[in-house]
């Protein structure tokens, strides 16, 4: 979410700071007018886009009551990639053990929590409703013993993905694309199935990959009664035709 226009939120200093990085990685020419602002990106992300004579640079909020040195060390990543630059060491592994700090790990699970739960969901969807249909497989294939999970479909349609379930949060997201009176009920509940088959089946990787789809998560899905059906179905489904 944005804030209201002419309601930025300027990084104090920023200017300067990123100014200073410029020089001293020896970046060529005049150095353009940095604009820096905090931006509320899921994690820790930082862009810098330019145009003309102005650096717009939007840093991660988890930076916001961070050291100096810390958006300095920023400030180099960014600037080193836009200019080809390679920070200095010392900024590198200030900005390492930064990121991987407990604490900062933390703040970013925290600021993740709270903008989902602003997020309303709509489980229910136009032709199926996830919730009932959850609450049956639960039951059926898993003892009613998976946590119930936040629950919806994707606010837009998604070209490449059919669900999605994120530890962090314990939410599951189902492609809107199935939410289609022709979709029928065994397709949306093998997608539904699979999510849950991740919430069973913990990985390292938040996203759903390739390498979290193990032998025994294979097989645990073939137990799903209308597998054949529904992997039938989908393989003539493309969700961005319509
Ligand atoms: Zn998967």
């Amino acid at each position: 979410m944005t804030g209201l226009r002419g309601h930025r939120k300027r990084v104090p200093g920023g200017d300067r700071i990123f100014q200073r990085i410029f020089t001293r990685l020896g970046c060529q020419g005049r150095p353009p007018q940095f604009l820096v602002d905090f931006h509320p990106y899921a994690g820790l992300t930082h862009t810098v886009r330019l145009r003309g004579d102005t650096a717009h640079v939007r840093l991660s909020d988890v930076l916001r009551r961070a050291p100096v040195s810390i958006i300095e060390s920023a400030a180099a990543i960014l600037l080193g990639r836009l200019y080809r630059r390679r920070p200095p060491g010392d900024l590198l592994d200030l900005y390492r053990q930064f990121a991987q700090s407990a604490d900062t790990r933390a703040k970013i699970m925290a600021l993740r929590r709270g903008r989902a739960r602003k997020l309303d969901l709509h489980p229910s969807g136009s032709h199926h409703d996830l919730h009932e249909m959850y609450g049956a497989l639960n039951e059926r294939y898993f003892s009613c013993v998976l946590p119930n999970p936040r629950l919806g479909w994707s606010k837009r349609s998604w070209r490449s993905q059919l669900g999605c379930f994120d530890p962090a949060l314990n939410q599951i997201i189902i492609n809107r694309m199935l939410d289609r009176r022709d979709v029928p009920d065994y397709v949306v509940a093998y997608v539904l199935y699979h999510e849950m088959l991740h919430q069973k089946h913990p990985v390292k990787f938040e996203r759903c990959r390739r390498a979290s789809h193990s032998a025994e998560f294979r097989r645990e899905e073939r137990q799903f009664a209308d597998y054949a059906r529904a992997m039938k179905f989908l393989k003539h489904f493309s969700p961005g035709r319509r």
